[in-house]
Formats: C-alpha cells, sequence, structure tokens
C-alpha cells in the first residue's frame, strides 16, 4: 500500500456555505481536484525518495526538489486558504481582534491595508497567492506575493492570510476576471483565524 504522507484536510464548512462568493461547484472542484492534485504529488515524490532510499539510488534532486517545493507548496498554503475563510453569514469579512490593531498601526488603517492587499494579489504575474505576512524580526505586517506556489517566499516570514489567485480559484464564478474575485474575497475572510495565527507568533 502507498504511504499516505499527506492528505486532503476537511473543510468547516460546506461547499455551498461561501456562495455568493465562491460557489459551490467552484469549491468543491478547488478542493477535490486541484488541492488533492498537490497532495498526490507530493506523497508521490516522497515516496520515491523512500524507494530510492532502499534500493540505494539517486535520484535527479534537482528536478525532483523542485517539484516538491511546488506540490508541498501548494498543499501548505491551499490548507491556510481554507481555514482563513469562513460563510459571510457566520462572519466573514470583519476584522477583529489584535490583528486589526497591529493593521492600523503598520498599514495606517484598514482600507489602506485592503487596497494595498488587493494591488499585490492582482497584479501578481502568472500564478500564485496574495500573502499577508508577519515578519518577526521587523516586528512588522507586510503583502506579499508568493509566485506559483513557492516562489517569492521568503524563509522566516510566517504567512497569516492568502488569497489565492490561480485562475483555477475563480474561472467558474469570474471566468478570467480576478480582480472581481479579489473584491468577493473580502466578504470571507475569516478573521478570527487570521489573528489565531498572528498571535502565535
Ligand atoms: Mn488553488
Amino acid at each position: 500500500m502507498k504511504k499516505q504522507f499527506y492528505s486532503l484536510p476537511e473543510l468547516t464548512y460546506a461547499y455551498g456555505d461561501l456562495a455568493p462568493h465562491i460557489s459551490a461547484e467552484q469549491l468543491m472542484i478547488h478542493h477535490q481536484k486541484h488541492h488533492q492534485a498537490y497532495v498526490t504529488a507530493a506523497n508521490a515524490i516522497l515516496e520515491k525518495f523512500d524507494q530510492a532510499r532502499q534500493e540505494d539510488k539517486i535520484l535527479d534532486y534537482k528536478s525532483e526538489l523542485k517539484s516538491l517545493s511546488f506540490n508541498l507548496g501548494g498543499h501548505m498554503l491551499h490548507s491556510l486558504f481554507w481555514k482563513n475563510l469562513m460563510p459571510e453569514k457566520q462572519g466573514g469579512g470583519k476584522v477583529q481582534g489584535e490583528i486589526a490593531s497591529k493593521i492600523n498601526e503598520d498599514f495606517g488603517g484598514f482600507a489602506r491595508f485592503k487596497n494595498e492587499f488587493t494591488a499585490v494579489a492582482a497584479s501578481l504575474e502568472g500564478s500564485g497567492w496574495g500573502a499577508l505576512v508577519y515578519h518577526p524580526a521587523l516586528n512588522r505586517l507586510m503583502c506579499f506575493q508568493i509566485e506559483k506556489h513557492n516562489f517569492l517566499f521568503t524563509p522566516g516570514l510566517e504567512v497569516l492570510l492568502v488569497v489565492d489567485v490561480f485562475e483555477h480559484a475563480y474561472y467558474l464564478d469570474y471566468k478570467q476576471d480576478r480582480g472581481k474575485f479579489i473584491e468577493a474575497f473580502w466578504n470571507i475572510v475569516n478573521w478570527a483565524e487570521v489573528n489565531k495565527r498572528f498571535n502565535k507568533k
């Protein structure tokens, strides 16, 4: 039997709960097909590594690790993404707690932060993520871009909030219109979860 190093996490809400911002069909495909594909690929690479150890074989690590970084990054970021979403009717989109004060302090207000994060996510070239990160050494929040699932990412940064701007995240609901999707995203952010991550810093 194949070893399952990673598995697809269950969502804490139903597929239809994020509508109208993300439709049930879009969310289900994103979770069950796209996220699952990263889990499957990461598991396959780790399995291959174990196999090679048993056979004392040396693999093409340059290529394997590039793929592992991409797929593992995809798995970790999607796992964060599901958790930082919540249904609007349950309070999604309402910023709260210490993160709200820190956003005011570091960005000069929530409206400014929202505009900045939106521009960061919207302007990402190709596929990737917009991220709110915390830099512990600087004690600062920053908006970052993560290209694909693993590029432009700086070690040591703590990722507090992400928005997936791969086209696969929104094509059924918004066609090519990434801007519309990001606008909708603000209504379903689980700020309690972002606050929890910030307080673990
Ligand atoms: Mn995705």
